[in-house]
């Protein structure tokens, strides 16, 4: 869609004309890819700040309606959107290695992942809340290195320990935005009283 704005005042402004490029019809047709379709825009309405181009963002998200819009199986799809936001815009998760001492995981075995720390966490460092098992570890790492969707569903357990670490990623996120606004506010008001 091609959607033309002037500034107006404030937050809003007129929208002049709106023309169709590409439409995601079959989409439409499943429930849980319109619920996919809705969530995939709120995370990234969440994720990216007001008036900021994304381009490569707005890709992903391109590309991840034309997969629902194809028949990509509905939640790894919306997974891998939510890895690929998050590493376009400067969040992803370290996998390779131990996020305190760099320590490098035993190829083949699981890793505990800790989201507030910002990745896997090795045992002499505290060990994390999450695991994340080697077949997961292997999948989002693949996930970030391509812009492809996947055609396939994912092992459960693989799919669930993805969706588990995200989860903690988007809540740790949020906790951190909610401080960083509130110190900001209170940053303006102290600026005002003195
Ligand atoms: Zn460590």
């Amino acid at each position: 869609m091609n959607a033309h704005f002037r500034p107006g005042r404030g937050e809003l402004a007129h929208l002049e004309r709106v023309s169709v490029d590409r439409s995601f019809h079959e989409i439409l047709r499943s429930l849980e890819a319109i619920g996919a379709a809705g969530a995939a825009l709120a995370v990234i309405r969440e994720r990216v700040p007001d008036h900021e181009p994304e381009p490569a963002v707005f890709d992903v998200a391109v590309r991840f309606l034309t997969a629902l819009n194809e028949g990509a199986p509905v939640e790894e799809a919306l997974l891998c959107l939510q890895i690929r936001a998050l590493a376009l815009l400067g969040f992803a998760p370290t996998l390779d290695r131990c996020v305190q001492c760099g320590k490098m995981p035993a190829p083949g075995r699981s890793a505990s992942f800790d989201a507030g720390r910002g990745g896997i966490v090795c045992r002499a460092c505290g060990g994390g809340r999450l695991i994340l098992s080697a077949g997961a570890l292997r999948r989002w790492v693949a996930v970030q290195a391509t812009s492809e969707f996947p055609q396939q569903p994912w092992p459960d357990g693989e799919r669930q320990e993805i969706h588990d670490a995200l989860a903690h990623l988007d809540a740790h996120h949020a906790t951190v935005s909610v401080r960083e606004r509130t110190s900001a506010a209170s940053g303006r008001w102290e600026g005002r009283i003195s």
